[in-house]
């Protein structure tokens, strides 16, 4: 279980204490906790209880239940009051834009104990005349609901990471397993998936004995393949595969179903091939990444030679481009952002906190950047050959102007240009404010494009293409946010980027040292757009980004 699972626990206690009504100081010491929880660098599970017990605003009662939870999956309160709340409430609170107090008010006053019947009474406009609802607050929660619905069967890659990652290993140690590899959607990087699909080789008829070891109950077994759940509820895929057909195997489950029937199309493989890249090669074509095996135009592209030789891998990083510090929102320190970068191998940090308007996130005012460059202008002197650059994430306000004036933007090395308020807009809106942000003769990066929030907020509608012209007409860079909630811009669009000769910049938008490695997810969608080095901002050394930073 990690530290956001954990705090994701007590959040939905403090929900369901609040929805029946419990004493708000209780409520209010549990979301501090999911807080710190969260936060907290080192997985708690491999704390020892004493120190738990310690953390700001947790204390013995609450680190009781901690390893109540992490013990059991569960602890008492919270078992209590989900047994008086019906499954359908508790899913409810999970919908966007809902609460507490606005679930209790559908559930007592119009008796609705469902998602499903949530989004009938929207249609009927039941929320109409509802205290604290009405036409818009309804608008807003049957697309919130259509939305839930679409997709409260995925799960984030992150988020399924961990336990993918544990299962491989697990299966790997059973008796008669030869050999395991996460396959399927997982091995193709997809963002939000159903499954982890693991191949396993080894005698099929020890499926259950092996599952039953793992705690994995089995749903329905097939000839090659078995649904699954795990011991924590995450949907699986088994299939099987021998030692002399796994090459084969590996190809087949990776493939998303339009790639593997247009590579049968050509010809059927051999089986026993020794490895994908002879699966390729009896095709006619080139070894094609996983990631990028989705059965869009990659065979095609293959086939004539036109995809690019090697994408963009980890190891091409050269540096971290948006973080924030504890100047803003950050929980590190600007010299400690710094040093880990160091640490991991980077070159430079391209630190950008909020701007002033961001006030909810400690934005910015005037004298702070003051003194943020004076500590900048220090720690570049100190930690040389290592380089920070002078950065600011700027909210784009809402006529699409930055906050701060000419003098102030003109003292950044970059600005990021990002939306942060007043979300829910028309196409036409967003675009207005985009591109008049993207005009501004200081936006250096157009930070998170659409503003999603994977399987929790769909983004702004926006026109990609018209975005796209605007970034590469003003020499505006790209960002693909890779922290794994949002990884905007989406990876489909990367291929007209580079067509358009925009760059891209791979940015974790750290608030902590733990959210420097967020890159790596940024990295993963980059290639299933097949970024390459040359295409990609932070590839470069520090003083060709710092030329490319002034040439703007
Ligand atoms: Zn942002
Ligand atoms: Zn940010």
């Amino acid at each position: 279980m990690t530290n956001k699972n954990i705090a994701n626990t007590f959040r939905l206690l403090a929900e369901l204490m609040e929805l029946h009504g419990e004493n708000p100081f209780k409520i209010r010491s549990y979301e501090v906790a999911a807080r710190t929880i969260e936060q907290y660098p080192q997985p708690l599970a491999a704390v020892p209880a004493s120190q738990i017990e310690d953390l700001p605003g947790v204390g013995k009662a609450i680190a009781g239940k901690i390893s109540d939870l992490l013990k059991t999956g569960t602890f008492d309160l919270l078992d209590r009051l989900l047994a008086v709340t019906p499954a359908g409430i508790t899913e409810m609170l999970q919908i966007k834009g809902l609460g507490p107090k606005k679930v209790k008010i559908l559930w007592q006053e119009l008796n609705i104990e469902s998602v499903g019947e949530l989004l009938y009474a929207c249609q009927e406009n039941r929320l109409l005349h509802l205290k604290g609802f009405g036409e818009k607050t309804q608008e807003n929660v049957k697309k919130s609901v259509e939305y839930f619905l679409a997709n409260a069967k995925y799960y984030r890659y992150a988020d399924m990471e961990p336990e993918a990652l544990y299962l491989q290993q697990a299966f790997a140690q059973l008796p008669g397993v030869e050999r395991v590899e996460l396959t399927g959607a997982f091995r193709r990087k997809c963002e939000v998936l159903e499954f982890a699909d693991l191949l396993i080789a080894g005698n099929w008829s020890n499926l259950q004995n092996w599952c039953s070891q793992l705690q994995i109950t089995l749903l329905a077994v097939q000839e090659q393949t078995a649904t699954a759940q795990s011991a924590t509820g995450l949907p699986l895929q088994l299939h099987n595969a021998t030692a002399q057909n796994f090459a084969y195997r590996l190809l087949q489950t990776t493939a998303a179903p339009a790639h593997w029937q247009q590579l049968i199309a050509i010809k059927e493989p051999n089986p026993g091939s020794h490895n994908e890249t002879d699966i390729y090669q009896q095709l006619g074509l080139p070894f094609i990444e996983p990631e990028l095996r989705e059965g869009l135009d990659e065979i095609e592209l293959a086939r004539h030679g036109q995809l690019p030789p090697q994408l963009l891998q980890i190891t091409d990083i050269t540096g971290i481009i948006h973080a924030h510090s504890t100047y803003s929102d950050g929980r590190d320190p600007l010299e400690t952002m710094a040093r880990a970068c160091m640490a991991a191998g980077y070159l430079y940090l391209g630190i950008s906190d909020h701007s002033k308007a961001a006030f909810y996130a400690n934005g910015l005012a005037e004298a702070a950047i003051i003194k943020q460059h004076e500590e900048v202008d220090r720690l570049n002197q100190t930690l040389a050959p290592f380089r920070i650059f002078k950065g600011i994430e700027a909210d784009i306000l809402n006529d699409g102007s930055l906050d701060y004036n000419h003098e102030v933007l003109q003292s950044f090395d970059f600005v990021i240009a990002s939306i942060h308020s007043t979300l829910q807009m028309t196409e036409e809106k967003a675009m207005t404010r985009l591109i008049r942000a993207i005009e501004n003769p200081h936006t250096t990066i157009l930070g998170h494009l659409t503003g999603r929030l994977l399987l929790s907020r769909a983004g702004y509608p926006v026109n990609h293409r018209k975005i796209i012209d605007a970034c590469a007409a003003n020499k505006v860079i790209i960002e693909i946010n890779a922290n794994p909630y949002r990884l905007d811009i989406d990876w489909r669009w990367i291929p007209y980027c580079m067509e358009k000769g925009a760059l891209i910049s791979v940015n974790p938008d750290a608030h902590s040292t733990a959210g420097i490695d967020d890159v790596k997810y940024g990295v993963f969608a980059a290639r299933k757009g097949k970024l390459t080095k040359e295409y990609t901002l932070n590839t470069r050394t520090p003083n060709e980004i710092a030329r490319i930073f002034t040439q703007k």
